[in-house]
């Protein structure tokens, strides 16, 4: 295994043989793909890697050069941070600054912790709405929650897109349009 100082960065982009985003690995994985020729360079970083006997641009999108064949998680998976993302950090009752995590239907009274009952709250809103459900309060959320979808957040999941990958990421997906909200 080549030796590769570590670097800053927020990691390289694999696609598969066809192109098709796949995800993402840190850019030293990347690198060794390269090296070990398993993958091409397809975008460069920033930076030059430099390896026992070798010194190359820090990758930021490469390519397998043998086609694999992927099983696809199906749903993104619920975490505080992927719900933070597809709100974009916004609280769905009031547009604030989003500190915490809703259920729409509180769990006390069985709400699921599930995409379509989980929302970005701020405290405040939070705090007033208690064990109630917006309708029972007058509220309207923001929009109806649902599980984010697309390739973007099929790849990225909670992490911000390098704008070096927007050629190969569908930039219409929610995660952008939840970062541009
Ligand atoms: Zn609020």
């Amino acid at each position: 295994m080549p030796d590769i100082r570590p670097t800053v960065g927020s990691g390289a982009l694999v696609l598969n043989a066809t192109y098709e985003p796949l995800c993402v690995v840190s850019v030293r994985r990347a690198a060794i793909l390269v090296l070990t020729a398993k993958a091409v360079c397809v975008a460069d970083g920033d930076g030059i890697l430099h390896s026992a006997h070798d010194a190359l641009p820090v990758p930021s999108v490469v390519r397998l050069t043998r086609f694999v064949r992927v099983p696809y998680r199906t749903h993104v998976g619920l975490s505080r941070r992927a719900i933070f993302a597809r709100d974009g950090g916004r609280c769905a009752y009031c547009r604030g600054p989003a500190e915490t995590i809703d259920h729409v239907f509180p769990r006390s009274r069985g709400g699921r912790h599930a995409w379509e009952n989980v929302v970005a709250a701020c405290a405040r809103c939070n705090h007033t709405k208690g064990d109630k459900t917006p309708a029972e309060l007058g509220w309207r959320l923001h929009s109806l929650p649902a599980a984010p979808k697309g390739t973007a957040w099929r790849v990225l999941g909670h992490r911000a897109p390098d704008p070096r990958w927007a050629d190969w990421l569908d930039l219409r997906d929610p995660l952008r349009e939840a970062e541009a909200a």
